[in-house]
């Protein structure tokens, strides 16, 4: 057990006068995810978290919020060297190692007022581990263990740094839509996201009764591991089987995936201007399907009335995947449960597909009121 956990941040120190309303983004989305559990107090550069109960578990929970780059569970001590030194040897005793462990000791005095310097600091207790723990070697370029200290109105102490998630706080980057299905793709990109600190707004197009009940409840689970991650918002799930019935029976075969999309598109500009979302974001990569093209993503880019922002389209599938398994959503989204527009999948998709030939189709269809009720009675999750 420690006093307290040391949280450090990343790039939300280069933000100047933002600097505040990202601490507090911060500091509210901490609260969020230990369930306001705990207590959280901040000084200059860094977050002291106290928990009440599980340190483990409050660990586990704050290595998922975007913006921390560093979790560590440390000693607060009085700026007294012997205290320091009962604190860095305790928090060693407490750890299995080998018996013959290298070690350094790295420190920040960020209080000036103490009466050693950093360096002086790192002989003195470095001497004084070295007598406690004859078996322990100081290397100071690769060491096994690094014994950190800051030097602040308090003296903290720690050993164990666990990695934060970087990226952003949630909230500090507007709102967005997350174009969601079932799939691999889109909970990867709507991770990718919420790391750069848009606060996601998910949304389903679902058909039933073409597509079965288990597919809506496996994107609700989808939902959930993204709530572990900083998702703010409920699921919103639109009813896109009246849209995709019109599209059946009025256009050509070929059309009908692009044509879903670009209808999803104009949902999601109806959804936005409602809310205030800024972007639509999609799990789409270049290549990946014959609706991923330039020609079929520019026939749906045209549409959208704010930017479309697509973090996947760079990526192979095989490293799309590799991030949906360290995210949690992978065992989720090969559940074989049918999406809405894998029912209906042309044998021969268009891949090039020409505005101007799309739009004469559109023409002939007369979908305003169906779009702007799927959007009115979406229902939130
Ligand atoms: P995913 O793995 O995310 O399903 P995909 O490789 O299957 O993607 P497409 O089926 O072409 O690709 O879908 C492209 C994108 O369109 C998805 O990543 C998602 O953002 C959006 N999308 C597709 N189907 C739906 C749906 N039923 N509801 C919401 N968004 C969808
Ligand atoms: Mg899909």
């Amino acid at each position: 057990m420690s006093d307290l956990i040391l949280l450090r941040y990343g790039e939300l120190g280069l933000k100047g006068h933002n600097r505040s309303f990202f601490i507090k983004k911060l500091k509210e989305n901490i609260r969020r995810i230990l369930d306001g559990k705990g207590q959280l107090t901040s000084a200059h550069g860094r977050l002291f978290f106290h928990p009440d109960g599980n340190e483990r578990e409050a660990v586990e929970k704050l290595q998922r919020v975007f913006g921390l780059v560093g979790i560590s569970p440390a000693r607060e001590v009085h700026l007294d060297m012997e205290e320091i030194a009962a604190a860095a040897e305790n928090l060693i005793s407490g750890m299995n190692m080998g018996t013959q462990t290298t070690f350094k000791v790295e420190t920040r005095r960020s209080n000036k007022s103490f009466y050693l310097n950093s360096m002086e600091i790192n002989r003195d207790l470095g001497a004084k581990l070295l007598k406690t723990f004859p078996h322990l070697k100081v290397d100071v370029h690769k060491p096994k263990l690094k014994v950190r200290v800051e030097i602040r109105s308090k003296a903290f102490v720690y050993i164990d740094d666990k990695p934060g998630p970087g990226g952003l706080p949630v909230g500090t980057g507007g709102r967005g839509i997350l174009m969601l299905s079932g799939g691999i793709d889109s909970p990867v990109a709507g991770w990718m996201m919420l790391k750069r600190g848009i606060d996601v707004l998910p949304m389903h197009f679902s058909s039933h009764p073409y597509t079965n009940e288990r597919s809506l409840e496996k994107v609700k689970e989808l939902v959930k591991i993204l709530q572990k991650w900083g998702l703010k918002r409920p699921l919103y799930n639109v009813n896109f089987t009246p849209i995709q019935e019109e599209l059946i029976r009025e256009a050509p075969g070929d059309y009908l995936t692009i044509l879903m999309r670009r209808m999803m598109i104009r949902l999601a500009n109806i959804q936005a201007k409602k809310s205030g979302e800024k972007s639509i974001i999609t799990g789409e990569s270049l290549g990946q399907v014959a609706s991923q093209t330039i020609e079929s993503l520019h026939s749906t880019g045209v549409l959208a009335e704010s930017p479309i922002l697509r973090p996947l389209i760079g990526l192979d599938k095989q490293e799309i995947i590799n991030r949906a398994q360290e995210i949690g959503t992978y065992d989720i989204s090969i559940q074989p449960f049918e999406d809405c527009c894998q029912v209906f999948v042309p044998t021969h998709p268009v891949t090039r597909p020409e505005l101007t030939d799309i739009e004469k189709i559109e023409e002939k269809l007369d979908l305003d009121q169906k779009l702007l009720e799927a959007i009115e009675n979406a229902e939130k999750i």
